[in-house]
């Protein structure tokens, strides 16, 4: 009986959370063509897109003007430019781009800041080293973003880091309801405790100053999970060489079995 009732409420939260995780939002306005000059910077500055075959880019390209559609970007003390709105939808779909379904149902808006903030959100006064921040209560469906590190890391073209995927990657983290560095929609069950061990040791190897990943990923198991995806997604082969093993497991987490592969 109660494993009944226990199997019954199970699919009940199934159902309720399929959707919100699945279901297509609804653009406020009909999401429009991508402009051939976007096209032309996504080949400049992207190469995930770039590895994508040409059937492959117009999806990335209709998802990117989708999540564009249904997400409000606004600036704070700075004007948002039409490259910001490429960055960041580009940014918003390269972690989702192997789920076809996926939507971001816990973002709504995009608040851009000129640069560093604090954690009280202020531009002024000491402490400013947030670059981007999502989280729950005042944070809930927001991000926060700082201009200058979005659009350094698209420039800079041999770096390991990247802020905006960084935060969508937390997004991605929080649907199953917690920012726990355990993505359970996207690993199976029987990945969960070999993931938490490889976790644990390729801390122990930054610790140890044996490792050439960012030293933030210290700070807990879901920020590791962040900044082992900001690697994975902005230098693949690098990462591939050097942890092969991590490499695995980001593939197997994000459907995305080598960039190469693609072209
Ligand atoms: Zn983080």
């Amino acid at each position: 009986m109660d494993a009944l009732i226990i199997t019954l409420v199970c699919l009940a939260a199934l159902a309720l959370t399929l959707p919100w995780v699945f279901g297509r939002k609804k653009p406020a306005t009909a999401p429009r063509p991508m402009p051939d000059s976007w096209k032309a910077i996504l080949e400049r500055d992207i190469p995930f897109y770039q590895a994508l075959t040409p059937a492959r880019k117009a999806e990335f390209e209709s998802r990117m003007m989708h999540f564009l559609a249904t997400t409000r970007i606004t600036g704070v003390q700075t004007s948002v430019e039409e490259i910001d709105h490429i960055y960041i939808a580009a940014s918003a779909i390269i972690p989702i781009f192997g789920f076809p379904q996926w939507e971001y149902h816990n973002l709504h808006e995009v608040l851009l800041y000129p640069d560093a903030f604090n954690h009280d959100y202020q531009l002024a006064g000491a402490n400013r080293s947030v670059l981007g921040m999502v989280g729950n209560g005042p944070l809930n469906n927001l991000m926060l973003l700082s201009q200058h590190e979005l659009r350094q890391a698209f420039i800079n073209k041999t770096g390991k880091s990247n802020t905006a995927i960084h935060e969508f990657v937390h997004l991605i983290d929080q649907t199953d309801g917690s920012i726990d560095g355990i993505p359970e929609y996207f690993l199976d069950k029987q990945y969960v405790l070999p993931w938490l061990k490889l976790v644990k040791e390729s801390i122990e190897n930054i610790e140890q100053n044996r490792s050439d990943i960012n030293p933030y990923a210290m700070t807990n198991e879901a920020e590791f999970f962040a900044v082992a995806a900001e690697y994975f997604f902005e230098r693949p082969e690098l990462l591939k060489s050097k942890h092969p093993g991590l490499y695995e497991v980001m593939g197997r987490i994000f459907r995305y079995d080598g960039f190469e592969k693609q072209s």
